[in-house]
C-alpha cells in the first residue's frame, strides 16, 4: 500500500473538546482531513512546531452580502429624513448595488473573503441576492454574478455556500423600487432551474466540500408564501441548507400581520418551512410563542450584533433562545465590521446592558463556560446551519483551523484556564497569525499571498463608486 503522507502542526495549546491541551500535535492526510491527535515524542517531533500559539478551530461566518462592503461606514450621517433608520440605510445600499459591474462584485467579494480568512474565518454562507443587469434583465449566463462569488473565495481559499437568494417583490401592498430589479425572480420555476444550474456547476469546478449551493429566500416579505413553499419542496428535495431573514425589522412583522393575520415564525411554522435544515436570520422581533415553535422545529438562528447595532435593528432575545435549547450562530451580514468574536461577545453584551446584569449566557458558574458557549456560535453552530463540515477538530474532518499569538497584547498573560475568555471578550484581529482550510495555509503569519493586490483593486473601484459622492 501507498504511503499516506501526513503533516501535523504541534501548537503550545489546541482547543478540543470545549478545552485547552497542550503537548497535543494535529495530523492531517492529503486531503486535509484530520486522522489523529498525538501525544507521542516521535510524533510531537515530526510535526510543525507553532510556538507562542495557540490552535482553535476555524470560524464560521454563516451570513454575509459580501457586496456591501463596499458602502461600509459610507452611511454613518443623518439624512433628511426625519428618523434615520434600517429602510434610510437600505436607499445607500441599493444605489450602491446598482453601480457595481460583474467585476465590481467580484472584487468586493474577495476583498471580504480576504478580511475574513485574516480574522481566523475558513467557512462562510453568502447570502447572495444579486443576479441581474441593473435593469434587471437577466445575464446571458444567470448564474454570472453567483460565479463571481465563488471565484473571489476559491482566490482567498475560503470554504462557501453560496445560499442563492430568491427575491419576488417589494412587499405587501408595495411597488418595486428600481433598485431592487438585480435581485427579482419572478417565476419560482425560474429560481428553481437557476439553483440546479448552480448546483450542477459547483460540483464540476469545485473541490468536493470547498463550495456548495443553498437557498435563502430572502424574506416573508419579499417572497410571496406559495413561492416561499415551493422553493423549499425543492430545496429539502436536494438536502439544500435554507436560510431566510426573519422579523429584523417590527415593520415587517406588522406587514405579515397585515398580509397573513399571523406573526412571521407562526406563518413559518405553519407552512412547514421551519425544520433542522432552517436558518432564521436575525429573528430580533420575535415573541414567546416564536422562541418555542423555533426550539420545537430545531430551526437555528443567526445572529448578526455587529450589524445589527449599526443598523439600529434590535436586541436578541439570546439568553431566551439558548434556554429554549435553540442552536444560534453568527454572521457579519452588512460587514461593517468582520470579526465572528465582536459579534459573539455582542450577543452577550447587549444583554448586560438591556437587564443589567453580567455573565447572562453563562450556562455554568465554571470559568471559561461562557466563552465556549460563545465560541460555539462562532464555529460549530455556524457549520451546522449553511451546511458545512467543520466547526470542531475531530478525526474525520477537515483540518480548518487558526492560530493566535499568545504573547499578543491583547491576551498576553492568560492561563488555559481564562484563554478562551481572552480570545473571546478582548483578542484583537492582528493576534490571528495563521489560518489553514483543508489543512492548507490560507494565512502565514499573519499574510495572504495576495493581500496586497486585493486589496489595491478594492481602493481603485473604491474611488472609481465614491469620486462622485458629493
Ligand atoms: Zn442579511
Amino acid at each position: 500500500m501507498p504511503e499516506v503522507r501526513e503533516r501535523g502542526w504541534l501548537p503550545d495549546f489546541l482547543y478540543r473538546d470545549g478545552k485547552f491541551e497542550s503537548g497535543v500535535a494535529l495530523f492531517a492526510d492529503e486531503d486535509g482531513r484530520i486522522t489523529r491527535f498525538s501525544r507521542s515524542e516521535g510524533d510531537l517531533l515530526n510535526a510543525q512546531r507553532l510556538p507562542n500559539r495557540t490552535l482553535l478551530p476555524g470560524l464560521v461566518n454563516a451570513h454575509s452580502h459580501t457586496f456591501q462592503r463596499v458602502i461600509r461606514a459610507r452611511t454613518e450621517y443623518r439624512t433628511k429624513a426625519i428618523r434615520n433608520t434600517f429602510w434610510t440605510w437600505r436607499e445607500a445600499m441599493y444605489h450602491a448595488a446598482l453601480e457595481l459591474s460583474p467585476e465590481d462584485i467580484y472584487i468586493a467579494a474577495r476583498m471580504a473573503f480576504l478580511e475574513m480568512a485574516l480574522s481566523g474565518t475558513t467557512s462562510v454562507g453568502e447570502f447572495h441576492y444579486l443576479h441581474h443587469a441593473a435593469d434587471g434583465t437577466p445575464y446571458e449566463d444567470r448564474n454570472l454574478l453567483a460565479k463571481q462569488i465563488l471565484r473571489a473565495a476559491a482566490e482567498v481559499g475560503i470554504r462557501i455556500a453560496v445560499l442563492r437568494t430568491a427575491y419576488v417583490r417589494a412587499g405587501w401592498k408595495k411597488e418595486l423600487e428600481p433598485g431592487q430589479a438585480r435581485f427579482i425572480t419572478p417565476n419560482p420555476r425560474d429560481f428553481i432551474a437557476d439553483t440546479d444550474a448552480l448546483d450542477a456547476y459547483v460540483r464540476r469546478q469545485s473541490a468536493p466540500g470547498s463550495a456548495w449551493v443553498g437557498v435563502a429566500p430572502h424574506s416573508i416579505r419579499a417572497v410571496p408564501l406559495d413561492y416561499l413553499i415551493e422553493v423549499v419542496g425543492c430545496a429539502r428535495a436536494r438536502r439544500f441548507p435554507i436560510h431566510m431573514h426573519v422579523a429584523e425589522q417590527p415593520a415587517e412583522v406588522e406587514a405579515c400581520l397585515g398580509e397573513y393575520n399571523t406573526r412571521p415564525v407562526a406563518l413559518l411554522d405553519a407552512s412547514g418551512v421551519l425544520g433542522p435544515d432552517f436558518t432564521a436570520v436575525h429573528s430580533i422581533h420575535v415573541n414567546e410563542d416564536e422562541i418555542s415553535r423555533l426550539a420545537r422545529r430545531r430551526a437555528t438562528v443567526c445572529a448578526c450584533p455587529t450589524t445589527e447595532r449599526n443598523l439600529g435593528d434590535g436586541i436578541l432575545a439570546a439568553d431566551e433562545m439558548e434556554q429554549a435549547g435553540i442552536n444560534i450562530c453568527l454572521g457579519s451580514d452588512s460587514n461593517i465590521q468582520i470579526d465572528s468574536f465582536e459579534d459573539a461577545r455582542q450577543l452577550e453584551y447587549n444583554l448586560r446592558l438591556s437587564r443589567r446584569e453580567r455573565a447572562v449566557l453563562a450556562p455554568t458558574p465554571e470559568r471559561d463556560s461562557l466563552a465556549v458557549r460563545l465560541f460555539k456560535t462562532a464555529t460549530e453552530n455556524g457549520a451546522a446551519s449553511i451546511g458545512a463540515a467543520g466547526g470542531k477538530l475531530e478525526v474525520g474532518w477537515p483540518a480548518d483551523f487558526f492560530t493566535v499569538d499568545l504573547n499578543h497584547i491583547s491576551i498576553a498573560g492568560a492561563d488555559p484556564e481564562s484563554l478562551l475568555s481572552h480570545i473571546v471578550f478582548a483578542l484583537q484581529g492582528a493576534a490571528v497569525r495563521d489560518v489553514f482550510v483543508s489543512g492548507y495555509p490560507v494565512i502565514v503569519d499573519g499574510h495572504h499571498q495576495h493581500e496586497e493586490r486585493i486589496i489595491l483593486e478594492f481602493v481603485k473601484l473604491q474611488k472609481r463608486l465614491w469620486s462622485q459622492e458629493k
